[in-house]
């Protein structure tokens, strides 16, 4: 129980209340464990490209069609894309419409990367995903990750669909982040829709995210329960610390034909967030007309499947303090029903909630101070 005072801090917005808290927040949970679920693709096949261009594999049909872009790797700790490219790639995918480039971005990050501490390879000097910003690209700006968007940017600037693969540091739903273009949002709501009645690639992470009441506590990690619900759909318009690719100006001028979303599937080590990423790579090439969908996929679907929820980030939770707590292990996906329910304590703050079904997008669990702890979503129909 606490004692609110309901008074805005100068410092918050509508979420943020200064409390005399009665209990102490609990304690921080331990980072997840760093050995991946599946075995790290070996990429060295594919590190030399074929087309020119380092970790960049382009493949091109006779026929007419869209040039369609999977990256995979932005994030050098974030092995689940490499993952589906490799297998995309051991199966010899190549298009029967149009064109394929199938991109491992940040390779020199992933040649770093160590179990042991596998939240130091996200990046070598500056997170790549904050860099596709064109007069910062013009620029003179020099660092190892700038240097290999620069490598792979004539492929990106060709693209007229892209999806780029990600993972969550922490177990979370599946979830597509796009910016607020509605030709990204329709091509997102496409994907999910598209997984609607497929089966979860892994239980242990969906069934989770079905969750309704936190106050509950944790949801058991449980049996089968397929179908489950596809990934997500969030509209959220970014960082303020830089550009997303998905934010590039291709992909996110009004007046601009390309789209592009963002695929967050999963725990960064799980191995279904890395099946996620391969089925969602799948029905990516299947929509986009490329690719047929495997059998066994294509005839997975069932009817009266459920159907993906859609929700707009309404505002960004900043830890403001180095004791930010969530009150429980929250995940990316959990709905909390009623606003005003506290969620968090960050110093002598409650963070509530600001309306009622609020969907939380990717909290982090062990925020440090001044990073954000948890974006809140608003459903929509
Ligand atoms: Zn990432």
């Amino acid at each position: 129980m606490t004692c609110a005072s309901k008074r805005h801090t100068q410092t918050g917005h509508r979420v943020r209340f200064r409390a005399l808290s009665e209990t102490l927040p609990p304690p921080l949970p331990p980072l997840p464990n760093g050995t991946p679920e599946f075995e790290l693709p070996d990429l060295s096949a594919w590190l030399g490209g074929n087309c020119g261009i380092r970790g960049v594999q382009h493949f091109e049909s006779s026929k007419p069609g869209p040039h369609a872009v999977i990256t995979a790797l932005m994030h050098g700790n974030e092995p689940t894309g490499a993952y589906a490219l490799a297998r995309l790639l051991a199966e010899q995918t190549t298009p029967r419409h149009g064109r394929l480039s199938l991109i491992f971005l940040n390779l020199d990050a992933y040649a770093m990367f160590d179990p042991a501490k596998p939240m130091q390879s996200r990046f070598i000097d500056e997170d790549l995903n904050r860099l596709w910003q064109p007069d910062l690209i013009r620029s003179a700006h020099a660092s190892v990750e700038m240097r290999r968007l620069r490598e792979v940017l004539p492929v990106i600037e060709t693209a007229d669909l892209l999806l780029d693969l990600h993972t969550m540091p922490w177990p979370g739903h599946p979830l597509f982040l796009t910016n607020a273009a509605r030709r990204n949002l329709a091509l997102a709501r496409l994907l999910a829709e598209a997984q609607a009645g497929t089966p979860a690639p892994n239980n242990r992470v969906l069934d989770q995210a079905l969750l309704q009441t936190p106050s509950q506590g944790p949801a058991t990690r449980g049996g089968p329960r397929t179908p489950a619900r596809p990934p997500t759909v969030v509209q959220d318009n970014g960082h303020h610390d830089g550009m997303r690719l998905i934010d590039y100006g291709r992909f996110s001028g009004m007046r601009g034909q390309a789209r592009a979303c963002l695929l967050e599937a999963g725990q960064h080590w799980q191995g279904s967030a890395a099946e996620q990423a391969l089925l969602s790579a799948r029905l990516f090439l299947a929509q986009a007309g490329l690719c047929a969908l495997p059998p066994a996929t294509a005839q997975a679907r069932r009817e009266n499947a459920p159907q993906p929820r859609s929700a707009a980030v309404t505002d960004c939770v900043k830890a403001l303090t180095a004791g930010f707590t969530f009150i429980r292990q929250f995940q990316s996906g959990d709905i909390v029903p009623t606003a005003g329910t506290v969620i968090a304590f960050d110093g002598a703050d409650e963070i509530r909630t600001p309306y009622d079904d609020c969907l939380l997008v990717m909290p982090n669990l062990r925020p440090r101070r001044g990073h954000t702890a948890v974006r809140l979503a608003r459903l929509s129909a």
